[in-house]
């Protein structure tokens, strides 16, 4: 998108993937001055940062923002470049102020005056706000339990595009939330080896009794949810919209051909160690799962709803040999692994934003995204107010509060004494000179 770079703006937008474009629909609706600034393309993540075969989540009717449908049938998972495409056409319907290729380096705290000083690839910007849009997955994480081990290739599952990339070779894949089952799931399809380690997590039923899981976590008021039940904060969820979307369930991808282990341990040379948890973190999915078909069935029943029966959604596959004889130490040369994919998870970055609203640990201070520094704003990380927030259809609302939050702001700061000064106008004129000035 092609705008002029002012040096004033009142609203600062940093990031124009999903977050951004729903922070500019908003602030543009409220009529509050704004500014997005994009280091790349609008939502480059979909477009490069994923691999090739992603398709979303959730289904086209549900994630999505309500001011516009996807091309595609509303059941289907769109594929991520449709995705990517959504958002452009969604800023474009409104003309969105955006302004792509230019990174935000630096953002200072004005002193003696309001407003923040911002350092640009294209200059400097003074903005009264300053809202963080960018990512609540902007710096891959591998732990440092990975091995040197210069045989071995290793990537972050956000490096990974599509199996022709890997050397021959089984494979290891780390982590089993979404993108590890799906990476694992691929890479075994195309005839490699996989072992998936599996820590804890969370794998709701794609769908039940006629209705997706996004549509149950809806009514059942899930989504809303403000924070995550104790013991389950760092849980990831195993879902997929891969092949029309299905139901992940361990077992199954395991009588497909892939080795589950447990967690991953340690690493000494080519030895690697798991623990002997895979049972446990099998039976904690699966009392997820179960718990979910369980509210839903009651809240079928409560509100007399007529949908189908789905008895078969509770029958549980036999438990495979890597179940029942989990795997404890593997030597990875002698198994033929020849990768190592990361799929660990992601953590944020705010070097740029030098601004007093971190925890020591650098964890961003804020109340619903409104910092403890008036005028800086974060949206789009994950539960910053609700399990919705860094997901399409969440991100949209919490969008809307900080624009209103800001609107107010503005307000306050718009401001005058009307009657003081309708006293004054009233008042016969009086030459006042500044005290002690003769
Ligand atoms: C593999 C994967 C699949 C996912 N699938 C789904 C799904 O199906 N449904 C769903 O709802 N959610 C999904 N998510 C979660 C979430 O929707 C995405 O991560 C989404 O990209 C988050 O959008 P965002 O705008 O908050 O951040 P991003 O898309 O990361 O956008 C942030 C933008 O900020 C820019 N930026 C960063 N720093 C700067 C800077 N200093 N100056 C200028 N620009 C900067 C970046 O270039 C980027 O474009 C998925 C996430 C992953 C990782």
């Amino acid at each position: 998108m092609t705008v002029e770079q002012p040096t004033q703006v009142d609203t600062l937008v940093v990031g124009a993937g999903q977050a951004g474009v729903a922070m500019s629909e908003h602030l543009s609706k409220l009529g509050v001055p704004h500014l997005v600034l994009e280091r790349s393309r609008v939502a480059e993540a979909w477009r490069t940062g994923r691999w090739d075969s992603l398709v979303a989540n959730g289904p086209a009717w549900h994630d999505r923002f309500p001011g516009m449908e996807f091309a595609t049938a509303a059941d289907a998972f769109p594929a991520k470049d449709q995705v990517a495409d959504y958002f452009e056409a969604y800023a474009r319907q409104f003309n969105a102020p955006i302004r792509t290729g230019v990174e935000v380096r630096k953002v200072l705290r004005n002193t003696g005056r309001p407003g923040f000083t911002v350092e640009t690839s294209e200059g400097v910007i003074q903005a009264h706000r300053v809202v963080a849009a960018t990512g609540p997955f902007q710096r891959p994480v591998i732990p440092p339990i990975a091995p040197e081990n210069g045989r071995l290739t290793q990537i972050h599952s956000a490096e990974y595009r599509n199996p022709q990339q890997l050397p021959e070779g089984a494979v290891l894949v780390v982590g089993a939330g979404s993108s590890g089952v799906q990476i694992a799931d691929e890479l075994q399809r195309s005839g490699r080896r996989v072992y998936l380690s599996v820590g804890a997590h969370d794998r709701p039923p794609r769908s039940y009794r006629n209705r997706d899981f996004c549509w149950w976590l809806g009514v059942l008021g899930e989504w809303d949810a403000e924070i995550a039940k104790p013991g389950r904060e760092h849980v990831t969820i195993a879902v997929s919209g891969a092949r029309g979307g299905q139901t992940i369930d361990f077992r199954a991808l395991a009588h497909q051909g892939i080795t589950l282990v447990g967690l991953t341990q340690a690493f000494a040379g080519e030895h690697v160690t798991f623990r002997a948890d895979l049972l446990d973190n099998l039976a904690r999915g699966d009392e997820n799962y179960l718990a979910l078909l369980d509210a839903a069935d009651a809240y079928i029943a409560r509100n007399g709803l007529d949908l189908p029966l789905e008895p078969e959604a509770r029958r549980r596959l036999p438990d495979p040999d890597c179940v029942k004889q989990p795997i404890l130490e593997l030597d990875l040369q002698q198994a033929g692994i020849s990768s190592i994919i990361w799929a660990t998870g992601y953590a944020v970055d705010f070097s740029w934003l030098q601004v007093d609203t971190f925890s020591e640990q650098g964890k961003p201070l804020h109340q619903r995204g409104v910092s403890r520094e008036p005028g800086i704003y974060f949206l789009g990380l994950p539960w910053l107010s609700r399990r919705g927030s860094s997901f399409i259809w969440g991100v949209w609302h919490d969008a809307k509060h900080i624009a209103d939050h800001i609107a107010t702001q503005r307000k306050y700061q718009a401001y005058s004494d009307t009657r003081h000064a309708s006293a004054q106008a009233d008042a016969p004129a009086l030459n006042l000179s500044p005290v002690g000035a003769h």
